[in-house]
């Protein structure tokens, strides 16, 4: 159980460092898939991330039924990462926020790509999921696992996608890599904004991208992502031990 324990230790820095780094505000969450059984998933109850403690952490089925008979309120939206985590084997962790500056991006046409070395995590062209395209007129929530599968089919196989209208979503294969690419995801979009003032931009090439990936992926669990997590992780005054 105490890799249990150091899992939602994790996960309650995850959303005070996604509040701080302005990905999260109000709303928006974070979870990781259930380190014994890969039918669960853990996130916190209805609550902004920047308020999450160790005991808000809640147990999912992968079709969002809450494992404990507690009447503790879950987000509305958590069907996001149950449909990504069945149709990703692969991925440990989702991040969903509505954070400013990818908003441009799924309401324009203009395509979302890596500016940057740091955000090549984001890959090649960010796929912009419209809930429109499939249920018509709905209030843009992710409500149920049918609208959670067809975002995940618009993701794919690749970390993120944009939802009209709405915000984002994130995928990893930890934590650590999950809150790196939403973190940015964010700064990305920001920074493709300003940069698009000059006229036509260069964004980094696939090559480039796999590359970049490739060498912040090594070591255990990613040498990149655990030295942007100790950052992050002490502006938020949590002690980050590297693993
Ligand atoms: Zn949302």
């Amino acid at each position: 159980m105490a890799h249990m324990h150091t899992l939602i230790e994790d996960l309650v820095a995850a959303n005070r460092i996604l509040a701080n780094e302005n990905v999260v505000d109000a709303f928006g969450h974070v979870s990781v898939r259930h380190p014994e059984d890969a039918g669960r998933y853990l996130m916190s109850r209805a609550k902004s991330p920047e308020l999450v403690e160790a005991d808000d952490i809640m147990e999912f089925t992968l079709e969002g039924a809450p494992i404990d008979s507690s009447v503790r309120k879950p987000y509305l939206e958590r069907f996001i990462h149950g449909a990504l985590y069945e149709a990703r084997p692969d991925i440990q962790s989702v991040v969903h926020n509505h954070s400013r500056s990818v908003i441009p991006f799924g309401i324009s046409g203009e395509k979302l790509q890596p500016v940057m070395h740091s955000c090549a995590t984001i890959g090649h062209e960010v796929p912009v999921w419209d809930a429109q395209d499939t249920f018509g007129d709905t209030d843009l929530l992710v409500s149920d696992m049918s609208m959670g599968r067809d975002l995940a089919g618009t993701l794919g196989s690749g970390t993120c996608a944009l939802m009209r209208g709405h915000g984002c979503t994130v995928a990893g294969r930890s934590i650590r890599e999950a809150v790196y690419t939403a973190v940015y995801l964010e700064i990305n979009a920001e920074l493709q904004w300003k940069a698009s003032r000059f006229g036509k931009l260069k964004f980094l090439s696939p090559g480039e991208i796999e590359k970049i990936n490739s060498r912040l992926g090594q070591g255990k669990s990613g040498e990149g992502y655990d030295r942007s997590w100790e950052y992050w992780s002490h502006r938020v005054g949590i002690a980050s031990m590297r693993r």
